[in-house]
């Protein structure tokens, strides 16, 4: 568990793995080679002794003075279908290590995706007696309008069993909340619209007492895209808006004193964008 504070808000990050990946596995186009060349930012939190790009999957669990809110929810114990074979019927310790952070499943009020991806709706829901039931049964689960409505026509199978599972079941109950991609959850707490990933992609901004921080999503797979934002994740939905997107992003927040907690940034998971030599990059 790691944590971090904005303000007088409290950041907890809870993982549910963390490892090595090939960078053909996140980006079409990049080399070890083409990484390389930013070998000596990226080293040794965010690329291992080989070349391989260290990822996790993780959630965010941010404290406000009135609520809890957990930041995308990893991909779950027990479900099937996934696209990813090495997904299916996964039997982690999450929901252990999340009442070791102090964080029992009734204790969160409030659920945001930032997207509606397999690796961050999993534990949106759990199976319980052959049913998959909400995980957090006092939380509402905020999901955006537009990314909802995309997702909910998907006849991939893979996609579907990722609906159908953990997305599906949180209508059924009657929890889920379809938001505007610049929705307000809390005081300092204001979604900011980054598509491209996907349709209805959203970022989470964070401001309390004059500092900021941002938690960003899928619009970076890795901090090597703060340097090439041409690399498209291959699961980039629309490439050209999500490049578009990161430059963006970069561009309004470099060389600021904000926070950027990134979705799948190996620990420290978090830093600065800052400029140098004509190249963005991120600090810790
Ligand atoms: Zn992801």
């Amino acid at each position: 568990m790691s944590q971090y504070s904005i303000g007088n808000i409290e950041i907890l990050k809870v993982a549910e793995s963390v490892g090595p990946t090939s960078p053909k596995f996140l980006f079409e186009t990049a080399s070890y080679q083409d990484i390389e060349k930013h070998h000596d930012w990226l080293k040794p939190h965010f690329v291992d002794q080989t070349g391989k790009l260290i990822m996790s999957i993780h959630s965010y669990i941010i404290k406000t003075r009135h609520h809890t809110i957990i930041v995308d929810t990893c991909i779950g114990n027990d479900k099937q279908g996934r696209h990813y074979p090495p997904w299916n019927n996964l039997q982690g310790p999450y929901l252990q290590d999340l009442a070791k952070a102090g964080v029992p499943p009734e204790s969160v009020d409030f659920v945001f995706c930032t997207h509606l991806h397999v690796d961050h709706v999993g534990w949106n829901t759990r199976l319980q007696n052959g049913r998959w039931v909400p995980t957090f049964p006092n939380a509402k689960y905020l999901f955006n309008k537009v990314e909802y409505e995309h997702w909910e026509k998907s006849m991939e199978p893979a996609e579907k069993a990722v609906f159908d599972d953990s997305v599906l079941p949180i209508m059924q109950a009657k929890r889920a909340q379809l938001v505007a991609a610049d929705y307000q959850i809390d005081d300092g707490l204001v979604l900011e619209s980054t598509p491209g990933h996907t349709p209805g992609h959203c970022s989470l901004d964070i401001s309390s007492n004059g500092q900021m921080g941002v938690i960003t999503g899928d619009m970076f797979h890795h901090p090597v895209q703060i340097a090439e934002h041409a690399y498209s994740s291959t699961f980039d939905v629309n490439k050209p808006l999500a490049i578009k997107t990161r430059r963006k992003f970069c561009e309004k927040y470099t060389d600021r004193d904000v926070r950027i907690l990134g979705t799948h940034f190996a620990p420290p998971s978090a830093g600065r964008i800052v400029e140098k030599n004509g190249q963005w990059r991120l600090k810790v």
